[in-house]
């Protein structure tokens, strides 16, 4: 099986070089901007088959791509605690432009925020250069339990991988997927970052045949045989799960989220602007309905900045409050999101789903989207939390 692995600035044109981004509002402003560039090539890029490079050279061209990054590496300090609403609302617009890109630029900027916590300044400054030449990074956890990854100890320091991960985004282009494997003798569960360029896995492309997101190229990918160096490692074991960060980070695929049902909204409302059906009482009432879910939803990410923040110091306390405030979140946005569907559905009508109009890719991808790891769960344990006599904040 042929890995087609490509850097993100692979296209025909040559990507030009990465503009600092000097501030958090200006990445604000640079993803506002991007957004509708990146709508109006959703539809060309809506395949297995077909990866958004040309939308990472524009993202990376904007300066997004090394956004995450603290200013000393080169960033626009996207990932500091008091940007919190700056880096939502970056992830919110490139949602809104397109669910996929989303998905794989929040797995990017992911990356990104957990080698600044749990990595040295040396594996920090490394992989930041990596990133600045174009290298997509991404976060791969999801697995099959019988077939998960385990590493192997061998002399020096180095591993060898077994096994393999699903839901692999952006597989084969990927340059560092940062993954997560079972260390021999129960010694818990390590991060690492591979240098799939070098080490690439053998994927499975048939394992990604999606009701939507197509273009994420989420496939199966096999890492057995891969070596890895010490240096690879990332953080001490058991350091992904450790709260507030693992649990907290839904906000970000929330805001991801919140986007894909913005884009319904507005292309609800241009479309029946285009056919002039805006007298009419009942399309009035459900834009009504659908502003309100589209408000409530940016309020939600406007509480996360200022209840789930998570701190960048790897140190800190788990803050069980803030874990269960962003598990309330991505609550929430689902709900908006599966409230926001039927109603574009009943306000466009079957025409309005019929291509070229874009509902009927909206909808696939946003659908699938929506489903994120247990789901009752985390609304459940919301509930333990406050009836065991806890504050949200
Ligand atoms: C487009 C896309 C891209 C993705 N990319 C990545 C990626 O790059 N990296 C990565 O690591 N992952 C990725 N994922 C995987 C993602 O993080 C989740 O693992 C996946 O979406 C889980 O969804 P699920 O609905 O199967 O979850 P589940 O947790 O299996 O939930 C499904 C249902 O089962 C219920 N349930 C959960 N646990 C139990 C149980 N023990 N017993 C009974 N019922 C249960 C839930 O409440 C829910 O009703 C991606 C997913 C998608 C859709």
């Amino acid at each position: 099986m042929v890995v087609d692995f490509v850097r993100a600035d692979s296209s025909p044109t040559v990507a030009p070089a990465t503009p600092l981004l000097a501030t958090p509002a200006a990445a604000v402003q640079a993803a506002e901007a991007l957004a509708p560039r990146l709508f109006a090539q959703a539809a060309a890029t809506d395949a297995e088959a077909v990866f958004p490079t040309q939308e990472f050279d524009w993202l990376r061209a904007a300066g997004l791509f090394t956004a995450a990054l603290a200013p000393g590496l080169g960033g626009a300090g996207l990932g500091a605690p008091t940007a919190t609403e700056e880096l939502l609302t970056v992830l919110r617009h490139v949602g809104r432009g397109n669910l996929a890109v989303g998905r794989l630029y929040e797995g990017h900027t992911n990356a990104l925020l957990l080698m600044q916590l749990f990595g040295t300044p040396a594996q920090a400054a490394r992989w930041a250069a990596d990133a600045a030449t174009g290298l997509l990074f991404g976060v791969w956890n999801t697995e099959a339990p019988a077939h998960g990854v385990r590493l192997e100890a061998l002399p020096g320091g180095r591993y060898r991988l077994h096994g393999a991960k699903t839901f692999a985004s952006g597989a084969g282009y990927v340059a560092r997927p940062l993954l997560t494997g079972a260390l021999p003798d129960g010694q818990g569960w390590q991060m690492l970052v591979l240098p799939a360029d070098a080490q690439p896995p053998v994927l499975d492309r048939s394992f990604w045949r999606p009701l939507g997101m197509r273009s994420t190229a989420s496939h199966r990918a096999d890492l057995t045989g891969l070596e890895i160096g010490p240096e690879d490692l990332l953080g001490p074991p058991n350091a992904y799960y450790r709260q507030p960060w693992f649990g907290g980070g839904a906000s970000r695929f929330a805001a991801v989220q919140l986007g894909g049902a913005e884009a319904v909204y507005d292309e609800t409302r241009r479309f029946l602007q285009a056919l002039g059906r805006t007298d009419d009482p009942y399309q009035r009432q459900r834009l009504g309905q659908m502003a309100l879910l589209i408000e409530s939803g940016r309020q939600w990410l406007r509480g996360a900045a200022a209840h789930a923040i998570l701190p960048n110091d790897a140190g800190a306390p788990a803050s069980p409050a803030a874990g269960a405030y962003a598990n309330l979140v991505r609550t929430a946005i689902e709900q908006i999101g599966l409230a926001v569907l039927p109603l574009a559905e009943r306000c466009v009508g079957a025409r309005g789903l019929l291509q070229p109009e874009p509902f009927e890719r909206l909808h696939r991808d946003l659908t699938h989207y929506l489903r994120q790891p247990a789901p009752d769960f985390v609304l459940a344990d919301v509930g333990r939390f406050v009836l065991e006599g806890n504050d949200l904040y």
